[in-house]
């Protein structure tokens, strides 16, 4: 079943008047560290104007993700607000309603999701990545740190200063 289709003729007769809606459409993206292959869903108003009906709600589907810090896979969501205005082909700036009357949000949907793809996502909010220096997952466990090390460009300055007393 596609949720994106509707009729809005009715409305069309009414302007000022609205309907709310489900929506559901199947979304197949990707990118670099985002992946989307599972049903978009979300809430939408379509309120009626002249001539036109604009639509207005938000959306959001599952997505795996490859973590930009810590470089694991992880679950996440790519969501985002909609604002769509459907009217006379004619008009650039909006999009076409069908000549029996029916509105098809799928492309919209697709278009602004493809759009809210993160460029850099993160497994969680927060995530503690990898030692820059030895490779440790920061979120598994406490790297015991290199500052120390004599691999440390502050090593030697350790014996030139003694500690305050
Ligand atoms: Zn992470
Ligand atoms: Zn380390």
């Amino acid at each position: 079943m596609d949720f994106s289709r509707y009729l809005v003729s009715d409305l069309l007769a009414h302007p000022g008047a609205h309907r709310d809606e489900r929506l559901e459409v199947p979304i197949s993206l990707s990118s670099e560290s985002v992946k989307v292959e599972d049903v978009a869903l979300g809430d939408v108003r379509i309120e009626a104007a002249i001539g036109a009906v604009v639509v207005r709600g938000e959306v959001e589907v599952a997505a795996r993700i490859v973590c930009a810090r810590c470089l694991r896979d992880a679950d996440g969501v790519v969501s985002t607000a909609l604002v769509e205005t459907y009217g006379d082909e004619e008009d650039e700036d909006s999009r076409p309603i069908s000549a029996d009357g029916r509105i098809d949000l799928a492309m919209a949907v697709h278009e602004e999701l493809a759009m809210a793809m993160p460029h850099a996502p993160l497994c969680k909010e927060g995530c503690l990545g990898l030692c820059t220096e030895c490779g440790t997952d920061l979120n598994v466990s406490p790297c015991d740190g290199h500052a120390e090390s004599s691999d440390s460009p502050f090593a030697a300055l350790e014996g030139l200063f003694p500690p305050e007393q």
